[in-house]
């Protein structure tokens, strides 16, 4: 029987509710172009996604000029730092779970489609970077979620089985990726849900079972 060993977690919308960060702070780029994505489309379709791939959406059904990829990138994490730097604080909640989790022997993980700029700066921020032994943006890997790579090279570099390995996610994308992962999976709502209790009890509730996608209210 396999136990739960390590707990490897995404960052915006789990240990930091910055999704409203990245929306505001690539409107901000994209309005200098005159684009806007929509709050209605953002959470149906973008939220989740890297900066790049939801450039390339823009170009697809909204004829974004593909040259302005690049200018538009740079200044969405000019202006998502700003927002960074004003606003990421730490949140007693998971300064006490990942403090307790990690002092109970647990391994601790982060994996983001965000850039390694935006991950570092987040997580020392909020008093969260020494906990992890790995940290991964999506510069470490080639495909971003919901491409499972980053889950499975986290697995990998942790030394560690899916089985023996809890996600905590809070979007579509992100939990395409780490089912796929063959992991278990926990879905947050935002970060109030991720508690040092709600993280025990699904840790005792996957102890010794194949990879399972938990219910939102345990
Ligand atoms: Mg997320």
């Amino acid at each position: 029987m396999s136990k739960i060993t390590t707990v490897i977690f995404d960052m915006d919308g789990v240990l930091v509710d910055a999704r409203e960060w990245h929306y505001e702070a690539l409107n901000k780029a994209l309005a200098l172009f005159g684009v806007r994505i929509s709050r209605a489309d953002h959470l149906s379709a973008y939220d989740g996604l890297p900066t790049r791939a939801k450039l390339e959406m823009l170009s697809k059904e909204h004829t974004l000029p593909r040259g302005l990829h690049n200018i538009i990138s740079e200044l969405k994490q000019l202006y998502t730092m700003q927002i960074v730097n004003a606003h990421c604080r730490p949140t007693f909640s998971h300064e006490l779970a990942l403090s307790r989790l990690a002092n109970d022997g647990y391994k601790l993980g982060l994996a983001s489609n965000a850039v390694r700029e935006s991950v570092h700066s987040m997580m020392r921020l909020t008093s969260l970077y020494d906990y992890f032994s790995l940290i991964l943006s999506n510069e470490d890997v080639k495909k971003s979620k919901p491409d499972p790579e980053i889950y499975l090279t986290a697995m990998e570099r942790l030394k560690i089985k899916p089985e023996e390995c809890l996600i905590v996610e809070d979007n579509q994308n992100g939990i395409k990726a780490a089912c796929a992962s063959g992991a278990h999976v926990l879905p947050v709502r935002d970060p109030t849900d991720v508690t040092l209790t709600r993280l025990q009890r699904a840790i005792a509730a996957c102890e010794g079972k194949k990879g399972l996608l938990l219910e939102t209210a345990l």
